[in-house]
């Protein structure tokens, strides 16, 4: 192991904590990251020492619980360089975010016989709540076509005549295949059509460097938990002028302004989005997230993981009989599958030998069937991952495909 990756290793208990108990790699980290132990410290030390609800107590400890839980908004917004404080809402996760979105903008911004974009790559989460808000509003869904690689056909998009389309959602990176969108392109082609935009960023906010301003995008979503944060955290950005005219998406406690029994006026933004008690907690820890994200650097994250990278395709690559889905060129995501053996046998004998990879449909059912395939073998990668780990899941990796094809 080279010193920075012991170095990098050592900030995070689960390979303590596991090192004894079996030998596990962890190669499911587009499903979730581990955390560091600032992320674990931040929270104990909430619950344990100042823990009290925010925005409400005028006491000392809810002062300072308001004053972290806080402090994390002000370092997303620097973070993905937004305007302001106001365009970062707190939700659970992405999901959420599309949710909120999908309900209050669609709302309040289109109308009945308008058409979203949505491609066959999107997450179930990228799709089921634009289905369920066009539904109910009386919109349609158009699919939007790709490229071989699953990403967005720009020439499609140029040659875009129909006026009835008034939002295009699609992800920033493919948990699927790890295929980058460029993001920039799209946006300046859709603002040409009027064209509103929604990027779900739940792939890239641990690996790549978001600034929703260069980007112009009208909202960004990602998780906390996709990048070293806790469970049940989540960031919605949008753009300060439609979130003002957006109306609310829950109601309940610290979202309102003013209430009577017949009518109430809301909270001015962020909190007109934040009902009800946050998951303090969480956002807590997600700020301590973002300042080790910081300190370690997206710079030498992307080299620490293109080293990986390059290592896991050059040993995959010797094995007979594998079909790729992903390719090498700056994703941690690797999807494959290995023709005559299903992900599912393949994922047993893998988690026997402690090895913990995803297989399945990925939350993308209709990629997987773009793929004719129906299911996937997915490794993904995080810059605490070694070189060791990859040999070593490769030594595991060929012994289960000799078990299976005996
Ligand atoms: N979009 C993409 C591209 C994802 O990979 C995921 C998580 N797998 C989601 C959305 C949903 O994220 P969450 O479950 O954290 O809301």
């Amino acid at each position: 192991m080279t010193q920075i990756s012991s170095k990098i290793r050592k900030d995070f208990p689960f390979f303590d904590t596991n090192k004894n108990r079996a030998n596990i790699i962890y190669f499911d980290n587009a499903a979730t990251t581990q955390k560091p132990r600032v992320v674990i410290n931040a929270v104990s030390d909430f619950y344990s020492s100042y823990n009290s609800n925010v925005h409400r107590g005028g006491y000392l400890l809810a002062n300072r619980a308001t004053e972290m839980f806080e402090l994390t908004r002000e370092l997303i917004q620097k973070y993905i360089n937004s305007k302001s404080k106001e365009e970062i809402i707190f939700t659970s996760g992405t999901t959420q975010s599309v949710n909120l979105v999908a309900h209050s903008f669609i709302k309040k911004f289109l109308k009945k016989g308008d058409t979203i974009l949505v491609s066959k790559m999107e997450h179930h989460s990228n799709i089921v709540p634009w289905q369920l808000a066009c539904k109910q509003y009386g919109l349609k869904i158009k699919e939007l076509a790709l490229k071989i690689d699953g990403t967005i056909n720009l020439n499609f998009l140029k040659k875009i005549k129909n006026t009835s389309i008034k939002l295009i959602v699609f992800q920033h990176v493919s948990n699927v295949t790890g295929a980058e969108n460029n993001i920039k392109e799209i946006i300046n082609v859709c603002k040409k059509h009027n064209i509103y935009t929604f990027i779900d960023g739940a792939q890239a906010i641990a690996h790549k460097k978001i600034d929703v301003q260069s980007i112009n995008c009208d909202f960004y979503c990602f998780s906390g938990h996709k990048c070293l944060g806790p469970t049940g955290t989540g960031i919605l950005f949008g753009k300060k002028e439609l979130l003002e005219i957006m109306p609310p998406y829950m109601g309940g406690g610290e979202m309102i302004d003013s209430v009577n029994l017949q009518n109430s006026s809301w909270n001015k933004l962020p909190y007109k989005f934040e009902a009800g008690t946050p998951n303090i907690a969480g956002f807590i820890g997600l700020g301590k997230a973002f300042l080790y994200l910081k300190k370690i650097g997206l710079h030498k994250i992307n080299a620490l993981e293109q080293e990986l990278i390059n290592t896991l395709y050059k040993e995959l690559k010797k094995i007979e009989n594998i079909v790729f889905y992903s390719s090498a060129q700056g994703s941690t995501i690797c999807t494959f599958n290995i023709k005559g053996i299903h992900s599912y046998d393949l994922g047993a004998l893998l988690n026997e030998q402690g090895v913990c990879v995803r297989t399945g449909h990925l939350c993308a059912q209709p990629a997987t069937k773009l793929f004719k395939t129906n299911s996937f073998i997915r490794i993904s990668l995080s810059f605490y991952n070694t070189q060791e780990e990859i040999f070593q899941f490769i030594t595991c990796l060929n012994k289960s495909i000799k078990i299976l094809l005996k």
